[in-house]
């Protein structure tokens, strides 16, 4: 589960954008895919859609999701891991797609939600 985490964070040092957030969709102990947060258009358009969620990526790129577990990891601007819990849109579209947990980074260590 925690090399899962580290895969999560290693996607968002790839991030290009100021909240850098990595995830990776695993079943068993196989990694379905892994994607990293972007940029949707000019920060300065809409702060609040400018940049395409980390699991929305992932959710695209996924096929079958159902039964999976998602890792999802940030790191702050010192590179240390930071608070990654899935926002309610990530949430709802994660648990619409049947995946029952989440494993997120926060900056005191990992942390977990069960959703749907
Ligand atoms: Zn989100």
């Amino acid at each position: 589960m925690l090399a899962f985490l580290d895969l999560a964070l290693k996607q968002a040092a790839h991030s290009p954008c100021r909240y850098r957030v990595g995830a990776v969709l695993a079943k068993g102990s196989r990694v379905l895919a892994h994607a990293h947060n972007r940029h949707r258009n000019a920060p300065s358009v809409d702060l609040r859609h400018a940049t395409f969620h980390a699991e929305e990526i992932l959710m695209r790129r996924a096929g079958s999701p159902r039964g999976c577990v998602v890792y999802v990891a940030r790191l702050d601007r010192s590179g240390a891991p930071a608070l990654a819990r899935p926002c309610p849109r990530c949430q709802h579209a994660l648990a619409s797609r049947g995946i029952g947990i989440a494993h997120y980074t926060t900056s005191h260590g990992p942390d977990w939600l069960r959703l749907a």
